[in-house]
This record gives C-alpha cells, sequence and structure tokens, in this order.
C-alpha cells in the first residue's frame, strides 16, 4: 500500500496540473489477470520473444507465434478492466488527462471508456490482425478456427500478404503516426505520470525522460522500483488499483 501522503502528493499535483498524460505498462494490467513480463511468474518466464524477423522468414516461427497466441489468449479475452482502468478514465473524462500513452496491447484503456483518439497505442493491439502489407483488419474469431482446425496461417484476402496480430514485435518498426502523437503529447503536458512500467523497453521508456526536459513533473506509480526512480519528483511504490482509487475516487 502507498504511504498516505504520497497519495495526498499526487493528488495535488493532479490538482494543479492542466494537462496530465499517463504513460501505462503491462503493471496496470496485471489486476485485471493479465500477467506481466517480468515480474516472476511472468511470460517472460515460460517463453523467449518471437523476433520480426523470424516471423517473417519462417513459416515455422509464424505458427509457433499463432499457437502461443491462442494458447494464451482466454485470459485476454475474460480480462475486465480494473479500477487503475477506471481512474484514468474518470482523469480523461474530467478533460485533465489529454492523452493515455501505453505500451498494452490489451485494449483495457478503450473498454474502460476512454476515446480511441485519447489512446496511443505504441506497441499495437492484439485483440485484432492486419496484413503487414496492405493493413487490412482481421478479426481473430476465423484466424482461430481455421487455425486450430488444420494448422492453416492467415494469408490477405486482398493482397496475399502475411496477416499477423496487430502488434508491434520485438525488431519491428515502431507505428510512426503513433510514436509522433505520444512525442507531441509528452513535450506539451505539465504531469506526466508512469503506472506499470518497468522503464527498460526504448525506444517507450524514452517518454518520461522526454517529459522531465521539457519541465513536466514526473511520477512514476510502481510495485517495485524502476530505473528512472531518481528523476521522478514523486514515486510510489504500491499497487495500482487501490492506490489510483484513493487519489481520484473511484472503485
Ligand atoms: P513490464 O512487465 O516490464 O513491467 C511491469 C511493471 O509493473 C513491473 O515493474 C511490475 O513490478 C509492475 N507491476 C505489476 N503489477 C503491478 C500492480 N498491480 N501495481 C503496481 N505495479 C505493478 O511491463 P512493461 O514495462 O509494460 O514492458 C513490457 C512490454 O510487454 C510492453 O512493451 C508491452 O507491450 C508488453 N506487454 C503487454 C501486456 C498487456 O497488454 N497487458 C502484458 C504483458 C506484456
Ligand atoms: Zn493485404
Amino acid at each position: 500500500m502507498s504511504d498516505p501522503t504520497e497519495t495526498e502528493r499526487l493528488r495535488e499535483m493532479i490538482r494543479e496540473a492542466k494537462r496530465i498524460v499517463a504513460f501505462t505498462g503491462a503493471g496496470i494490467s496485471t489486476e485485471s489477470g493479465i500477467p506481466d513480463f517480468r515480474s516472476p511468474g511472468g511470460i517472460w518466464t515460460k517463453y523467449q520473444p518471437i523476433y520480426f524477423d523470424d516471423f517473417m522468414a519462417s513459416e515455422e516461427m509464424r505458427r509457433e507465434a499463432w499457437r502461443r497466441k491462442f494458447a494464451t489468449d482466454e485470459t485476454m479475452v475474460k480480462a475486465e478492466p480494473n479500477a487503475g482502468h477506471r481512474a484514468l478514465a474518470k482523469l480523461v473524462e474530467q478533460g485533465k488527462m489529454t492523452a493515455i500513452i501505453t505500451q498494452n496491447i490489451d485494449g483495457l484503456h478503450q473498454r474502460s471508456g476512454v476515446p480511441a483518439s485519447k489512446i496511443i497505442e505504441l506497441h499495437g493491439n492484439t485483440t485484432y490482425a492486419t496484413c503487414l502489407d496492405c493493413g487490412q483488419r482481421y478479426e481473430l474469431a476465423p484466424i482461430r478456427k481455421a487455425f486450430l482446425a488444420d494448422g492453416t496461417l492467415p494469408v490477405c484476402e486482398k493482397c496475399d500478404g502475411i496477416v499477423k496480430t496487430a502488434t508491434i514485435s520485438f525488431g519491428q518498426a515502431m507505428p510512426e503516426i503513433q510514436m509522433a502523437r505520444a512525442q507531441d503529447e509528452t513535450l506539451n503536458c505539465d504531469l506526466f505520470i508512469v503506472l506499470g512500467s518497468s522503464l527498460v523497453v526504448y525506444p517507450a521508456a524514452g517518454f518520461p525522460q522526454i517529459a522531465k526536459r521539457r519541465g513536466a513533473r514526473l511520477v512514476i506509480l510502481n510495485r517495485d522500483p524502476t530505473d528512472q526512480d531518481d528523476d521522478a519528483d514523486l514515486v510510489l511504490h504500491g499497487e495500482i488499483g487501490p492506490t489510483m482509487s484513493r487519489v481520484v475516487g473511484v472503485n
């Protein structure tokens, strides 16, 4: 549980701010039942990541990627937004929070009622798929059905391109429009709040530093210490849901 004086301090900083940007990582969704990467028992204790070039180069890797996707997807499909997501949704609704920059791919900020226009997904979204050549969107249900029936890999109906979940893999180029929007929001905010990110995955982890250099206040809320705690104006070590409920007054 974070210290009451720290939660009071965050409440005050939110009151004083005019433009707040949230930056969220896997830690905001663990209370919804989705494991993060780096905590004990996290996804990386089970799987090595599949790099983009390997996915493109080998049908076997693509099959492995889809196999993993459907093996772990049930948790993602069942997950509901939690108090942390709802607290941010309330700040957006109040007009205080201009954007939520997220590293998450689970779509839970959208499902907590935040308009898509306020959400910047740096690593894409795993709740649908796209053609890597023409960008055509595909829903997962038919892909799952064909794959589980006989291992069929999805191919674009329009251009024969390779279809992949709409996520950004390691080694894949960052999405340009989202990176530019995130940069713009970060440069123009006066309070930047990091929630549930270990701040080790770059270039995403560079945004708190950009905010700080530009003169915004930096707050980090995380269960464990992060690499950037020393740069923050306020660090809260606690669980995101209970802490943000107290700060913003949601449950
Ligand atoms: P990470 O796993 O590296 O770090 C998560 C951090 O959150 C850890 O420091 C952990 O101590 C903290 N944490 C976990 N639960 C918490 C809670 N309830 N309250 C407070 N702190 C908590 O995650 P990352 O920094 O987001 O980087 C991993 C990458 O993996 C991201 O780029 C993301 O794309 C991807 N990912 C996404 C999801 C998702 O969409 N839900 C899940 C796993 C991984
Ligand atoms: Zn296509």
